[in-house]
């Protein structure tokens, strides 16, 4: 391709909107091009990145066994309904009228439509295992897209959903597409971990997110360099304080005023923050909006409650709770701003972390303005509807596993497998008759790759302060030849001469014969970070050219025979 005939608009100025490097850059090169907030188009160099990255992915699907559909992005309202999700997956779902008034969906993701496939295709067990996939866009109604593609409300995903006759053949099913996505994303040239992670709102019962490893990222991830242990932290377990043996004291009201905080009540009372009870208080929401109950949470002072969990304990979606207004909770339940406790509480749902129970003589809020409660104990003095392990695993807690501390990362999220197990089937009714011509639901998993966000992850995990570093296996064009002079007719000649014979070799190759200065030329090759540039100057005469690659410093000054050699030797290896 030649640079002159290209549609190509590269920006000099950061634009205003981009915060990260990713948004910058793919701004910057032109690859992207913004629609409104949150859409994004793609220009020549940028779709050709994109289906590099879809042809890994469909090259290591296809090995895997998987078939590629595609199905719409328009999606019917009664399938959502069906499986329990047209209300559980909240204002996210971008949902549409059809003429006649009848409700659709731009597909966020697609379980309810594979799954009705499925359950009119199967019917024997004969028929499995299968594992169908698609690379198609997607849509999710961000309140803040943002990052550019990394949080973007319409974008590019592979989906794959594998159908079972039982457990075993899902753990069969989820560790082939386990070893594809470490494959896939290895390929994309990332730099990785996979981490177990809560479902959401996809559901089943295990998961993995596969997180590129970047500080921008906005999934954080806990893991333990001593053993295995890694998860987000949403998911991640705590290990709860050791259960005390004191003996039980008197309850003690005690003054303490304008103690609002639990940093502020530990100081006054001259304890630490791990003897006290911190309370969060919310309202819970019905389907149609309207508040349907309050809940207190609590977790040991120094603590953190982990939302995530808070809402898997009480089995709501994500989107129906918020947190309440005290004065309109207090008139309902006796809360008081600052000064609860797990105590002289009523109509509300208390959920208890699971080490409150184990520990002695806390102090906690007293539900009167300015007074706290000493020597507040689990079972003599409060109860909880739901004791479960709600707090958050934070720096330096001991693993889960081994006890050593714990380190947090930040990454970006590209994939996550899930084991739906039979949540869609049961709700929707996809069966197949076994050996005995019994009944049984087909076991599901399912599968998903951000191919838009993969392309922001690469640009994160490889770039410098003047552009792009791509990796051979997703550069939208292996090399580039900048000539400095076009219209000198030796160096044209040369230039012309080394882009038919790597052309030939099957390198992707772009030339740049713009009427530009080398410099602007430079900058702009630096910028799109094509992995080899050679460049035809003054040395044409004597055939040699100077050879660079995008990810080192150093420039070599060889014949241009051996450039074109060294060219395709390295394309071919890590193409
Ligand atoms: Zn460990």
């Amino acid at each position: 391709m030649r640079l002159s005939k290209m549609h190509l608009k590269t920006l000099r100025e950061v634009p205003n909107e981009a915060e990260i490097p990713s948004h910058i850059l793919l701004l910057r090169t032109g690859m992207i091009r913004k629609l409104v907030s949150g859409v994004y188009g793609f220009m020549p160099l940028g779709w050709r990145s994109i289906r590099k990255i879809e042809d890994i992915i469909r090259q290591e699907m296809d090995q895997a066994g998987g078939q590629e559909i595609h199905m719409s992005a328009v999606q019917p309202a009664e399938l959502w309904e069906e499986s329990g999700r047209w209300f559980a997956y909240g204002p996210e779902l971008w949902r549409l009228k059809d003429r006649n008034g009848r409700d659709f969906c731009l597909g966020p993701t697609h379980e309810e439509i594979f799954t009705d496939i499925i359950r009119s295709d199967v019917s024997s067990y004969r028929q499995l295992p299968l594992n169908l996939y698609q690379i198609q866009t997607k849509y999710r109604d961000e309140a803040r897209p943002r990052f550019g593609l990394m949080r973007s409300r319409e974008f590019i995903m592979k989906d794959a959903y594998s159908f079972d006759r039982d457990q075993a053949g899902l753990d069969r099913s989820y560790e082939e597409m386990y070893a594809a996505y470490e494959k896939i994303f290895t390929r994309c040239g990332l730099t990785f971990r996979p981490v177990e992670a809560d479902t959401g709102a996809i559901g089943g019962s295990n998961s993995h997110e596969f997180t590129a490893l970047s500080e921008v990222g906005e999934s954080e991830i806990a893991y333990c360099e001593k053993c295995q242990m890694a998860a987000t932290v949403e998911r991640a377990e705590c290990v709860d304080a050791p259960a005390s043996s004191a003996e039980e004291l008197p309850l003690e009201e005690v003054h303490t005023p304008g103690t609002k905080t639990i940093e502020e009540v530990a100081d006054f009372l001259g304890i630490g923050q791990d003897e006290t009870i911190k309370a969060l208080l919310f309202v819970t929401y019905d389907e149609e909006e309207k508040e349907n109950g309050y809940v207190a949470a609590f977790v040991r002072g120094d603590r953190e409650l982990n939302m995530t969990k808070l809402i898997n304990a009480l089995k709501i979606p994500e989107h129906s709770i918020e947190f309440a207004d005290e004065e309109k909770m207090g008139a309902a339940t006796g809360c008081v701003g600052g000064f609860t406790g797990p105590t002289r509480l009523h109509d509300c749902t208390i959920v208890v972390d699971s080490e409150l129970p184990g520990l002695r003589n806390l102090c906690a809020g007293a539900c009167k303005t300015d007074y706290h409660l000493k020597n507040v104990n689990y079972g003599r003095d409060y109860k909880a509807d739901i004791i479960t392990d709600i707090k958050t695993l934070k720096e330096g807690d001991p693993c889960p596993v081994c006890g050593a501390p714990i380190k947090h990362a930040r990454g970006i999220e590209v994939g996550q497998v899930f084991k739906l197990g039979t949540k869609y089937s049961e709700s929707m009714g996809a069966t197949y008759k076994d050996e005995n011509q019994k009944e049984q639901p087909i076991v599901m998993g399912c599968y998903g790759i951000g191919v838009t966000r993969t392309l922001a992850a690469v640009v994160e995990q490889h770039h410098d302060e003047n552009g792009i570093i791509w990796p051979m296996s997703v550069a939208p064009y292996h090399a580039i030849i900048t000539v400095m002079k076009p219209d000198d007719q030796t160096q044209a000649d040369l230039a012309e001469h080394i882009y038919n014979e790597l052309a030939a070799a099957g390198v992707e190759v772009l030339l740049d014969d713009r009427k530009e200065r080398p410099g602007v030329k430079f900058k702009d090759a630096d910028l799109l970070g094509i992995p080899v540039r050679i460049t035809v100057g003054r040395g044409a005469a004597d055939k040699t050219i100077e050879y660079k690659l995008r990810r080192d410093a150093d420039k070599e000054e060889i014949s241009a025979d051996e450039g074109i050699a060294r060219t395709i030797e390295i394309v071919n290896k890590e193409k």
